[in-house]
């Protein structure tokens, strides 16, 4: 999740982060003591028919995105025949376009309350910050940034942050519940070299339990010399990409993290929203490129998109050919504003040129360009 009001790149910084799927993420924290439900995989190639739980189950589309509830991406089935029928819509359902090869089936949780747990690096205090909400679940984004509670942790947690942690969610009787999960969330976090642990919802179920309902979880790419265990199916698709405010403006395709970077906030400096940051990164296929023209396209506010590539090991026609195939299929494209330089910009140009696609010289022609495209908007 975002937090309201941080600004655009510090919190982006130079690392990749690998983002693990949800049953990627669950094992992990299962392997550190932190309660998880009983499940199980599946994959969709062959679609499940028997359930191997007692029903009711919970079938879960495991694509490396949030919001899989509202999205239809998660269902409660009760009997046989809800099973096999939620199974195979799910295994075919598109969630922010990305499509499962994985299914993950659970238990289901009785739940008596949902409540909201994270740790995740803070680069301004150096430390572990631990974010903490009464009101977990699928509308977390819409508490005000006030509501959630914090502290650093330099250090292991000690008993009594387990203690304050429990008094905030209002569940005294489970301090010690409270205080162990900490205690292994805390050792699962910096054995995994993980960026970003965050349970949503920490379901506390009618029996009494605390249990992990869903789990986001991001490993810093950078310490996987470390990790010879690492093998992730969602890990090597992540494309960079990072919603900055779903209601911007303008949307950014880059290449390169510092270029990528530079470009958010040169149009932040211009006085306009940036809505994501995206570095395509090296060597980026056409297909790629058009992925992210269609992530682009599910923000509702973005009137123009800034292109801005410094070709190196990427080739600019491989873009100009996505840019082109994008503006052929997608339809309310908003409009572009291309800047090209590097490697086979010549032959960019030639392709655009026979399209009447426009090229700008520099990143502020793109700016004034947009600028003036939403002031008359
Ligand atoms: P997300 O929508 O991608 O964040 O997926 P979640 O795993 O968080 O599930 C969304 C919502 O499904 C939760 O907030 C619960 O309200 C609801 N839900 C209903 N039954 C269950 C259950 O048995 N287990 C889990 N994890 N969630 C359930
Ligand atoms: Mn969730």
């Amino acid at each position: 999740m975002s937090i309201p009001s941080l600004p655009f790149c510090i919190e982006l910084g130079y690392n990749k982060h690998m983002i693990l799927l949800e049953y990627e993420a669950k094992k992990i924290l299962k392997d550190s003591s932190t309660p998880t439900p009983k499940g199980y995989t599946a994959s969709v190639k062959i679609a499940p028919q028997t359930v191997e739980l007692p029903l009711p189950v919970v079938i879960k589309s495991q694509v490396p995105t949030g919001g899989r509830g509202k999205l239809g991406g998660i269902k409660l089935a009760s009997t046989q025949e809800e099973f096999t029928a939620y199974s195979n819509t799910i295994s075919k359902l598109s969630i922010k376009n990305f499509t499962p090869s994985t299914l993950l089936i659970e238990e289901a949780l009785n739940i008596d309350r949902e409540l909201y747990l994270s740790l995740r690096i803070d680069r301004s205090s150096e430390s572990i910050e631990l974010l903490a909400h009464q009101n977990g679940g699928v509308e977390i984004e819409e508490n005000a940034a006030e509501s959630f509670f914090r502290f650093s942790l330099s250090e292991a947690p000690t008993l009594a942050q387990g203690e304050a942690l429990a008094e905030f969610y209002d569940l005294e009787s489970h301090s010690f519940a409270l205080q162990e999960m900490l205690k292994n969330l805390y050792s699962c976090f910096v054995e995994n070299d993980a960026t970003l642990i965050e349970i949503n919802p920490l379901i506390l179920t009618k029996e009494g339990e605390l249990v992990a309902g869903d789990c986001k979880m991001t490993l810093d790419d950078s310490a996987a010399f470390r990790h010879p265990e690492w093998s992730f199916e969602a890990g090597q698709a992540e494309s960079n990409f990072v919603t900055l405010n779903s209601d911007g403006q303008v949307a950014t395709i880059a290449n390169g993290a510092g270029l990528a970077m530079a470009t958010v906030d040169a149009v932040s400096a211009s006085g306009l929203t940036p809505a994501n940051f995206l570095d395509i990164g090296g060597g980026a296929s056409a297909e790629s490129v058009l992925e992210a023209f269609k992530s682009i396209l599910e923000y509702k506010n973005v009137q123009a998109i800034v292109i801005n590539i410094f070709a190196g090991i990427t080739r600019c026609d491989e873009v100009a050919k996505a840019i082109i195939t994008a503006k052929s299929q997608l339809t309310h494209l908003p409009p572009l504003f291309i800047r090209l330089a590097g490697t086979n910009y010549l032959e960019a140009k030639a392709l655009l040129d026979a399209e009447n696609i426009p090229l700008l010289p520099t990143l502020n022609d793109c700016l004034a360009a947009a600028k003036k495209e939403i002031a008359h908007v």
